[in-house]
């Protein structure tokens, strides 16, 4: 059954059958652009997708109960929605890398045509020569960069139940009916993506806009890549990863290539630092710095000792 419910900003559909599924695909279908985002407890490959939201530039919304359809919603259509390439359905998403990640361990889908707005936003950045060795999150960039109230208390809301949440161990994605203020929730993580990408695009040039489009590929691959995901700390982090941005990953180079033994991605040796934690221990630029924070610099030793 498909139900909508209609707040003043967004309509929302929420879709637990096959039935709803098909017909949104068919809609959704239309749409040369789409923004796109996945809740879940802890989401990635080890925790749970429950939802799935989906927002076209009309502010429809469309919320797939995935707890409850699990594989189906993926069979009925949005597997070849979710995999379709960039020239077919644009995926706006703000940090890619959970739900793809999720999506390729879970569903066997592989995300792909994403423009994310959270390297958007640090190109944005670079080009007011500002610094960019950090990621912005959602809420931050829509606070800097939208200026909705209305959105802005939606997102504090759902953000303080999320806490709560957590501090409980309960999976508020999970729970049937969701409540209307998480489904607001939702519904602004991906509405909101149209006019923060329609702010951050100005002044752009295809140059810049390459940039994004090729980072945001490799933003889709950096964790889902893994065959076991690293040190949680080495790839989740504040931190701008390396290599996502203008850059690809080592390929036909005569110099040595070292993985590095936080993140375990390729580097010239040349742009590797060693541990201050463990000698012979190399690390890149980022994982450096994610050594230098470490909270528990007992594990982070085990790791680098075990790590190759
Ligand atoms: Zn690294």
């Amino acid at each position: 059954m498909a139900t909508a419910s209609s707040s003043s900003s967004y309509k929302i559909t929420w879709i637990n059958d096959v039935a709803g599924v098909k017909q949104s695909i068919k809609d959704l279908g239309r749409e040369k652009e789409i923004a796109v985002d996945c809740e879940g407890m802890n989401l990635s490959r080890e925790g749970t997708l429950d939802i799935l939201s989906i927002a076209t530039r009309h502010r429809d919304v469309y919320l797939f109960d995935i707890a409850k359809l699990g594989a189906l919603a993926f069979e009925a259509g949005l597997k070849g929605l979710l995999e379709s390439d960039r020239t077919t359905h644009t995926k706006l998403l703000y940090d890619c890398r959970n739900d793809a990640d999720a999506l390729l361990h879970i569903y066997d889908v592989k995300l792909a045509g994403v423009l994310d707005l959270q390297l958007l936003e640090v190109i944005h950045r670079r080009n007011r020569g500002q610094r960019i060795e950090y990621l912005r999150g959602l809420k931050k960039s829509l606070e800097t960069y939208v200026n909705d109230r209305k959105m802005e208390i939606i997102k504090r809301k759902g953000i303080n139940e999320i806490e709560e949440s957590k501090k409980k161990d309960v999976n508020i994605w999970a729970a049937r009916p969701l409540s209307d203020e998480l489904k607001e929730y939702c519904a602004v993580d991906v509405a909101a993506l149209f006019p923060l990408q329609k702010i951050l695009k100005k002044r752009k040039d295809a140059e810049d806009m390459k940039i994004v489009l090729e980072g945001s590929e490799r933003f889709s691959d950096y964790f889902r890549s893994y065959e076991v995901l690293p040190m949680k700390e080495f790839i989740w982090n504040p931190f701008l990863p390396q290599k996502i941005l203008r850059f690809n990953f080592i390929r036909n180079t005569t110099e040595e290539v070292k993985k590095c033994q936080g993140c375990r991605k390729e580097f010239r040796k040349a742009e590797l630092k060693i541990s201050c934690l463990a000698q012979q221990a190399w690390l890149c630029g980022v994982c450096k710095k994610v050594e230098i924070r470490a909270k528990d610099a007992v594990s982070m030793l085990k790791w680098l000792k075990e790590s190759v």
